[in-house]
């Protein structure tokens, strides 16, 4: 059992203010297999209280000192590669290699990235006679999801850190343990008493007192475009600034000349990746008409491949869904699109066969699906494809862009010029081509209701940043 009920504040492992606790669950079957501290308004005051006692000391401390103490969290980072690797598939269910390739990745990739940002990052800009001096924003209030637990607090936290801003860290309650292990790998790192406090416990009992604490002056949220709002209109009361990082339905146009094969085993990768439970994934798969039957039976293929199974397991691919309310939800969601009048291609409702114990989910795709269909509109969160035919580019670019969101969209085909003026046409964030892999310092957020500001690198620095005007200053 993973028992860790206390809070890091200020620097020390204190006991929760409530005394109670949640009890986590392991998604590969469905026990408990932890316990957390179910933190209150006290616990976040006193975090709070902490980070704000060091905010004008930290804001000012030389660039090279932040460089230096990212530099001793990426080298303990590394010293705990086992520890976070066995956290994350304990608590969400990913196959081990991908704890270590994707999770654990991640968190070092974020570090890193900041910290080298820090390298030509200019806080300070002579115009004229004046000045113009960026400074870190002050407490910041960081809430984070559960579907990627290493990626969504490292990100946040390296760029606070860089910008000399001071955090309180509420992770999901779902995945709280590579936090609890983040929270040890600072301590070991020597970040200051107050710059880094972490308090667990529900949205409710956490999130909400955060995010209406008159001393944060930052909400950085990722999560759901409902809680999302519910921040946003605690922020807005004292003109906190926010970042927010929400939901996705994203489009993955595949193009007439495209290789139907090759781009069959992009579109399912992007579809099953991390069970589905990926803010980007390509959920909505545009197709020529005339390639449907080609590109389903190509399709099909390739998901009787995937590899559902227990996550502990060597070639394990998929593992289980976060939590069986996510699992009845995504039920709920297959049931609603045969329902609807799309054609049930693959997969289907219940589990995989022989594994009953856990949040398991088949991989499914569904044919026949007008854009307009709930299953093309709504973020499922599970590995669910929806196949969307079209005639002409205009009309794809048409159905891709008719959603509320924007967070990214993916274009797949031969001739380049065609590839770039779909992905500058498509209003979303990010938009890979051909399958493109990234850089840890693009930028990465949302178009309409997928987000406000910016993260990931020199970009998401600036999220945490204050600008300040001195005229005169050279004068
Ligand atoms: P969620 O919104 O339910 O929870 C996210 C976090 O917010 C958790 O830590 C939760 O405890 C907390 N929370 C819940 N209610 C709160 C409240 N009233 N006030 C403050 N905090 C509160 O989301 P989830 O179920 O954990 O994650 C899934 C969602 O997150 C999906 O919709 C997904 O698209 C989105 N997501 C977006 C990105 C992105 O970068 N854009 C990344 C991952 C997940």
């Amino acid at each position: 059992m993973r028992n860790h009920t206390k809070q890091y504040i200020n620097g020390e492992w204190v006991e929760s203010a409530s005394g109670e606790t949640i009890e986590v669950i392991n998604p590969a079957n469905g026990e408990a297999f932890g316990r957390i501290a179910k933190g209150n308004a006290e616990d976040v005051d006193k975090a709070v209280e902490a980070a704000h006692s060091v905010y004008l000391e930290f804001r000012h401390t030389p660039v090279e000192e932040r460089r230096e103490m990212l530099d001793r969290i990426v080298k303990e980072y590394e010293n705990r590669k086992e520890d976070l690797i066995e956290a994350i598939t304990d608590e969400l269910g990913s196959p081990l290699e991908m704890s270590e390739k994707t999770h654990y990745q991640a968190g070092i990739n974020h570090f890193t990235a900041a910290r080298d940002a820090l390298d030509t990052f200019e806080f300070e800009e002579q115009r004229g006679d004046h000045l113009v001096v960026k400074e870190g924003i002050g407490v910041s209030g960081l809430i984070t999801p559960w579907n990627f637990p290493t990626n969504q607090t490292s990100l946040k936290l390296a760029a606070a850190f860089a910008a000399g801003s001071p955090v309180v860290m509420k992770p999901s309650e779902e995945t709280p343990f590579a936090a609890i292990i983040l929270a040890e790998i600072f301590e070991a790192a020597g970040v200051p008493k107050g710059v880094f406090n972490l308090v667990n416990g529900d949205g409710e009992g956490v999130g909400n007192p955060l995010s209406e604490h008159p001393k944060v002056r930052m909400m950085s949220f990722t999560g759901s475009g409902s809680t999302g709002s519910k921040i946003m209109e605690k922020a807005s009361r004292d003109f906190k600034n926010v970042s927010l990082e929400l939901g996705g339905k994203s489009p993955l146009i595949i193009l007439d000349d495209a290789d139907v094969e090759e781009a069959a085993k992009i579109a399912v990768k992007k579809v099953v990746h991390n069970t589905g439970q990926v803010c980007t994934a390509g959920t909505r798969t545009l197709v020529p008409e005339s390639m449907k039957e080609a590109f389903l039976e190509a399709a099909k293929k390739e998901m009787e491949q995937v590899k559902v199974g227990d996550p502990r397991k060597e070639g394990t691919a998929v593992g289980p869904l976060v939590s069986r309310k996510q699992f009845d939800t995504v039920q709920s969601y297959i049931e609603k699109g045969a329902e609807e009048g799309a054609t049930l291609f693959h997969g289907g409702t219940g589990q995989p066969e022989g594994l009953d114990k856990g949040f398991f989910v088949k991989p499914t795709i569904f044919s026949d699906v007008e854009n307009d269909m709930v299953i093309a509109q709504e973020e499922i969160f599970g590995p669910v494809m929806s196949v969307i035919t079209y005639k002409g580019l205009d009309e794809a670019i048409d159905i891709a862009n008719d959603t509320k969101y924007g967070l990214a969209g993916y274009v797949y085909g031969e001739d380049m010029e065609t590839l770039k003026d779909v992905a500058r046409r498509i209003e979303a964030g990010t938009v890979e081509i051909n399958g493109a892999g990234g850089r840890k310092d693009l930028p990465f957020g949302g178009y309409k209701q997928s987000g406000i500001g910016r993260e990931w690198g020199d970009y998401g620095i600036e999220e945490f940043l204050e600008v300040k005007a001195i005229k005169g200053y050279f004068k």
